[in-house]
């Protein structure tokens, strides 16, 4: 069997051949240059790693993130073309009536009845989509919970990359490239969580989550087009937004 030709590291960027054999086995090649890059991003990539790394999918809520949702669904938190709006005015609405929402919130949870009838049911596209908007509703505020935090951001920006067509609409339809971009989302998003946690916010910290947002950008760019990469950098990495070009000279150099 010829040998892996490798890839970068997504925390670090550096060339290796280790490979996440976890993911590797879903059908994605996702790489880590040593133990401790793997540590570093593993809060966030522990959520989306192995057999749910391709497709990506979100994970089932868990009965406390379920209860969040439903204080916060109904609350006027994004700013609309009228005035503040909920996440349930603003999206669920499309897709649910009210009632049907009240139950999703209850059943798109881990150990739910409905999980365990159909413990499949949470890969369907439908409960995908419907999960991420979820989320979205808890993505204005930080709790203490790694988890519940880099989920809710998560969903925030595969939200928006899905209105802008850099995801599509049927999570089935994700092709190794998207998937693999997800993934560098996951980084930039387990990054700053990690950083900003972190008492001391040096300069080593703030460099690695710039590098690590341009490596997301740069793959946009690399592996699906240019429009894509200007979606993600406006998305996802807002400060960056508008300095791709002069960043890869001086990367580059
Ligand atoms: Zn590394
Ligand atoms: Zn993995």
């Amino acid at each position: 069997m010829a040998e892996h030709p490798g890839g970068k590291c997504l925390t670090c960027g550096t060339q290796t051949k280790n490979r996440c054999a976890a993911c590797g086995k879903a059908g994605i090649d996702l790489f880590f240059c040593s133990p401790e890059c793997q540590k570093t991003l593993w809060v966030g990539h522990r959520l989306f790693c192995g057999r749910h790394a391709f497709p990506p999918l979100f994970p089932l809520l868990q009965p406390d993130e379920s209860r969040l949702v439903r204080t916060k669904m109904y609350a006027p938190i994004l700013r609309g073309d009228d005035g503040p709006t909920s996440i349930y005015d603003e999206c669920l609405v499309h897709w649910y009536t009210r009632p049907e929402a009240e139950h999703a919130v209850s059943a798109l949870v881990e150990g739910s009845a409905y999980d365990r009838e159909q413990p499949g049911a949470r890969g369907t596209s439908h409960n995908q989509r419907v999960l991420i908007v979820l989320r979205m509703a808890l993505c204005l505020q930080t709790t203490e919970s790694d988890r519940n935090d880099i989920l809710s951001a998560l969903s925030e920006k595969w939200y928006r990359l899905l209105c802008d067509g850099v995801f599509p609409v049927d999570v089935r339809d994700t092709t190794r490239e998207q998937a693999i971009l997800f993934h560098h989302i996951v980084a930039v998003v387990t990054l700053m969580r990690v950083n900003g946690q972190s008492a001391v916010r040096d300069r080593e910290s703030a460099m690695r989550g710039f590098q690590c947002q341009f490596r997301m950008i740069d793959y946009a760019e690399q592996h699906i087009s240019e429009e894509a990469s200007e979606k993600v950098s406006a998305n996802v990495a807002p400060a960056m937004h508008g300095f791709g070009g002069i960043l890869r000279k001086i990367v580059n150099r």
